[in-house]
């Protein structure tokens, strides 16, 4: 177990971060001693969906070896210039699920919430990465239509944070909507999806503890990390402060080629999120984005890894494997 001394964070070192992260694949590349050959791809890949890697998660790379699980994530790569069957730009078809401006309603009780168009780190393999977030950034008075939507429907529970990453959002702007959401009687719980505290965990400072904290509703943090050498010790840190305000923690992560398609990967990844004190909670098959077909891993293979996997770790640290299909009641399970 890591050290996980409570350590007091200023606010805004997080913002200066962001604003720091490498977003040229040029740089990336320099910085990670990669070979050259690999730059025309980035390029290309940089084109269709922009680099964007904080230093904090860069640290966690080894340079020059381009088969890195962290690298993988956030490299550009010529594969994402081709054209495969089947890979579309909205998988999930969350155009038809949009009530509102800023609003995504697919399940029973709980509906999404577009906190913020911009993340802090750019996943190749991210489902949302044609997502309209121009056609998708409410204003004051949009997010004012959103939250009588909410208000009108007393089956709604759970107001999820997603984006983008919510939490690149300013937390002034976040407690403003939490203190919305608390005027609605029949809303419990807040969920927030995420990976700044994974990449930028500074991002976990006293601003986002203090509404964290303050606020009536459940909260419940969905991280996205899929892979053990993500967790290092501010990234334990970080949870430990969330925990310490009330936090549950959680993660899902997405089975990706070249990532943590091994057992061997995905019994390190559930074994060290527990020593941070987090949940393994789904593990998600790849939904099918134009540019990342590069990543997938059939549903059979899936099967098979997760079913020797539930050999190796207790039921509690078991990920549920799930597919996520357009238009179905709920995640699908596989
Ligand atoms: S942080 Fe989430 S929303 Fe942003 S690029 Fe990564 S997977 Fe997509």
């Amino acid at each position: 177990m890591q050290d996980t001394t409570l350590i007091v964070k200023d606010s805004a070192g997080w913002k200066r971060q962001l604003s720091r992260a490498v977003r040229d694949p040029l740089e990336l590349c320099r910085r990670l001693a990669l070979d050259e050959s690999l730059l025309p791809g980035a390029k290309g890949g940089h084109a269709l969906f922009e680099t964007c890697v904080p230093e904090a998660f860069l640290a966690r790379i080894t340079p020059a070896d381009a088969s890195d699980p962290l690298l993988r994530q956030v490299l550009p790569l010529s594969e994402e210039t081709r054209a495969v069957s089947g890979f579309i730009d909205d998988p999930l078809e969350e155009a038809e699920q949009r009530p509102a401006r800023g609003l995504i309603h697919k399940y029973h009780g709980r509906v999404l919430l577009i906190a913020s168009p911009t993340c802090a780190v750019n996943c190749r393999y991210c489902f949302r990465r044609h997502f309209p977030y121009a056609d998708n950034a409410p204003s004051r008075a949009q997010w004012l239509e959103a939250l009588d939507y909410l208000r009108d429907d007393d089956s709604i529970r759970e107001a999820i944070f997603s984006g983008g990453d919510p939490l690149a959002a300013n937390d002034k702007q976040l407690a403003w909507l939490v203190d919305e959401l608390e005027g609605i009687a029949h809303i419990k719980r807040l969920r927030i999806h995420t990976r700044l505290p994974v990449v930028i965990p500074d991002r976990v400072d006293d601003a986002l503890l203090a509404w964290l904290s303050a606020t009536r509703l459940q909260t419940v943090m969905v991280l996205h990390i899929n892979h053990a050498n993500e967790i290092d010790a501010a990234v334990v840190n970080a949870c430990a402060r969330l925990q310490k305000a009330g936090v549950t923690i959680l993660n899902q992560s997405v089975i990706l080629r070249g990532v943590n398609d091994s057992v061997a990967a995905l019994e390190a990844l559930s074994e060290r999120l527990f020593e941070a004190r987090i949940l393994p909670y789904y593990l998600h098959v790849l939904d099918p984005v134009a540019g990342a077909a590069h990543f997938d891993v059939s549903d059979d293979e899936a099967r098979e890894l997760v079913d020797k996997l539930r050999e190796r770790l207790p039921g509690f640290l078991m990920p549920r494997l799930v597919r996520e299909i357009p238009g179905a009641p709920s995640k699908t399970p596989l």
